[in-house]
C-alpha cells in the first residue's frame, strides 16, 4: 500500500492521484516521507511545497 500525501478537506493526493480519507472521526493518519511505501512523488511535492500541479477536469 503506498502512503500519499493530501490536503484536509481534499480528495485528491498532492501527486493528483485520487484516494480515499483515512480521517476516523477526529483522528487520521498524518503522513511521513520516511516511510519505505510514502509515495515518492508526494513525498518530493511536499518537500518542495509545489502546489503548481495541473487539475484537470477539476471543478471548483
Ligand atoms: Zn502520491
Amino acid at each position: 500500500m503506498i502512503q500519499h500525501a493530501m490536503e484536509a478537506d481534499d480528495d485528491v493526493a498532492l501527486c493528483a492521484e485520487p484516494v480515499r480519507s483515512v480521517i476516523v472521526g477526529d483522528w487520521h493518519v498524518s503522513f511521513v516521507a520516511t516511510l519505505a511505501c510514502a509515495c515518492p512523488e508526494c513525498v518530493r511535492l511536499a518537500a518542495t511545497g509545489d502546489k503548481s500541479r495541473v487539475l484537470d477536469g477539476g471543478s471548483a
